[in-house]
């Protein structure tokens, strides 16, 4: 009867992963008490192959309390990889999925679980707030949400990865087998019940933040073309502008050449050289269009998710 695990990837987080368990053990007995989830809930640590002192404090938690699980990855395989190896490795009714740093508001998990018992199978953390976000952060994070929005990739605003998914949501994500992770877009393709609980986000009480710039600029990448052809489109859609163009452009040429007006030969050179740019563009653009339907077939993504069945 309800049983929750809360899954924490770490890497690296000897400075605040005592605090964390200290104060995720709070919410986790007041859930108890409350009656809300079973005494068999427990919390399971990811160590996505930290090098400090990560998997010593784990140890040590395990052993006091046997409501502490982990899971330790046998390398860094990043963020994304690490919450897998949690949700896929436990055995719960539900499972929130929350980072290490406890920048997300532990207690938000409540408002997950009682939202959970309403019949919702995915609850999405939001951030009601970024104040605890430097300026870059907060601008390039929200340009990133914009983008993923014009390009028609759904994905919940303000939304990162702390989130609650039932036993079923979890049995449908791994049908979904491709090998770059970007669990934001995946989970609202698995076509379930979902709903939003809000938060104010803190600031990282301690140690740094493990996603630098370039970790975080390839992490968006990830999210755009594993979700989105629109990158490929505009080669295709470039190439055919410039070729239509400087067909034109020619016939026009040649049709003023003749008729015996002065025309220079350099805007020949020029619309030659545009005719063959459009056409190399054109020719990459449609190569790229088989890449883009080869890429879809290698995902090998499930074509659909049935909600309901009745008397099968
Ligand atoms: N993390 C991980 N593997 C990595 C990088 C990060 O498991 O390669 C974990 C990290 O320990 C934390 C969470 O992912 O629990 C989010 O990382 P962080 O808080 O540094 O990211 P930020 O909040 O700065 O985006
Ligand atoms: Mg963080």
């Amino acid at each position: 009867m309800n049983k929750l695990e809360i899954v924490v990837p770490c890497y690296n987080e000897e400075d605040i992963l005592e605090y964390t368990i200290n104060e995720l053990q709070i919410v986790l007995d007041i859930m108890v008490e409350d009656s809300l989830i079973s005494e068999s809930s427990g919390i399971c640590f990811v160590n996505d192959g930290s090098t400090d002192n990560t998997q010593k404090i784990i140890d040590d938690a395990c052993k006091i309390d046997d409501r502490f699980s982990c899971v330790k990855l046998a390398g860094n395989y990043g963020h994304q990889k690490a919450l897998l190896a949690g949700m896929y490795s436990v055995d719960a009714d539900m499972v929130v999925t929350i980072d290490a740093d406890l920048q997300d508001d532990p207690n938000a998990i409540i408002e997950m679980v009682k939202k959970y018992r309403e019949g919702y199978e995915v609850v999405y953390g939001v951030r009601e707030n970024r104040n605890s976000d430097t300026f870059f952060k907060k601008y390039t994070a929200l340009g990133f949400y914009k983008i993923m929005q014009m390009l028609g990739i759904k994905i919940v605003y303000n939304h990162a990865d702390f989130r609650l998914m039932s036993k079923n949501a979890i049995e449908r994500l791994k049908e979904y087998n491709e090998k770059s992770v970007f669990l934001r877009a995946l989970i609202p393709l698995l076509g379930l019940n979902s709903c939003n609980v809000y938060y104010d986000r803190f600031e990282r009480l301690a140690g740094e933040s493990k996603y630098p710039f370039l970790k975080m600029l390839s992490f968006a990448w990830c999210g755009f073309v594993g979700f989105s052809n629109f990158p490929l489109r505009i080669i295709t859609v470039a190439g055919g502008v410039l070729f239509s163009l400087s067909i034109i452009s020619l016939i026009s040429f040649l049709a003023l050449y003749f008729s015996d007006h002065y025309v220079s030969k350099y805007i020949f050179m020029i619309l030659a050289f545009a005719l063959f740019s459009g056409t190399i563009l054109l020719a990459l653009g449609i190569i790229g269009e088989y890449i883009d339907k080869i890429f879809t077939e290698v995902k090998a993504r499930p074509r659909y998710q049935i909600e309901k069945m009745i008397n099968v």
